[in-house]
């Protein structure tokens, strides 16, 4: 299969290891002292265009960050799913190899491969059994954190079935699932 077209998505391994990463997310749990600056933020739009530019940049270089505005990162192992080709939120495509490569860019490797192999070793693997809800692009291009502190996240992912087990996602200073 050839190549995808300039500017598509390409499979983005994060520069930083699992274990970093999800260590670093309790950084930016909703806490107040977040929602009371993103409620400042949606109240002023120059200030919301220049913070969620600083969030662009610092997600883009780490992992890849396409500013889907509905943060799956803590769910897929901190590996961004809209870096696939084919921006696929529930695990790879019937394409992936054998051996883990991306149908699409047969040089690197699948990012779900990638999301898999980090969230088993840092003792999140029953993240990836959850189900994504689908994308909503209006959502394109906003501040994902600024949507996860005003809680718009909550429903982004749920388990597959009733019995299976709580998925291992961090916890917020006040125990709040994220
Ligand atoms: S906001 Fe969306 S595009 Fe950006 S890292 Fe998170 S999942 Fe990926």
């Amino acid at each position: 299969m050839s190549d995808s077209p300039a500017g598509w998505p390409r499979p983005t391994r994060p520069l930083l290891s699992a274990r970093t990463t999800y260590a670093m997310h309790a950084l930016v749990a909703p806490r107040k002292p977040y929602r009371w600056l993103a409620g400042r933020l949606e109240r002023h739009p120059l200030l919301r265009r220049w913070f969620t530019a600083g969030e662009r940049i610092t997600k883009q270089e780490i992992f890849g960050c396409q500013m889907c505005g509905q943060c799956a990162l803590p769910a897929t192992g901190y590996a961004c799913p809209m870096t696939c080709p084919k921006q696929l939120r529930n695990g790879p495509c019937g394409g992936v190899s054998p051996t883990g490569q991306c149908e699409v860019h047969p040089q690197m490797r699948c990012v779900w491969v990638i999301a898999f192999e980090r969230a088993e070793r840092a003792g999140h693997g029953a993240d990836l059994d959850l189900l994504q809800r689908p994308v909503d692009r209006r959502e394109t291009g906003r501040s994902s954190w600024v949507n996860y502190w005003q809680g718009r996240d909550e429903g982004l992912w749920a388990a597959a079935t009733e019995n299976d087990p709580a998925p291992l996602l961090p916890r917020g200073p006040a125990g709040e699932a994220q």
